[in-house]
């Protein structure tokens, strides 16, 4: 039987977070997505849930980056932010609170 390494989940969580704050100040669509697949995929990796800031960054359905304007329509409809998806025509839904 294969021994687990032991991980510090703080330091992946850090990792995670610095990559998507990465994507999202990368001008160049290509490497924003590549940031966001390398953060998705260390995160199923050690198992670490992302947060609810970092899951609305990216498209559910074709996992590029969201950014308003360039990769993305963004309305508001009956409560939920909607996102439309420009290269996979997809629309991603998430509740938000008024305050
Ligand atoms: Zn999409």
């Amino acid at each position: 039987m294969v021994k687990k390494r032991s991980v510090d989940k703080v330091l992946v969580r850090k990792d995670i977070a610095r990559l998507f704050e990465l994507a999202g100040v990368e001008k160049d669509i290509a490497i924003a997505d590549s940031h966001v697949n390398l953060a998705r995929k260390t995160a199923m990796k050690f198992q670490i849930p992302l947060t609810a800031s970092q899951r609305r960054l990216y498209c559910h359905s074709c996992y590029r980056i969201l950014r308003p304007g360039v990769t993305c329509r963004v309305r508001l409809y009956k409560g939920k932010q909607v996102f439309y998806c420009f290269a996979c025509k997809t629309y991603t839904r998430f509740p938000y609170s008024k305050k």
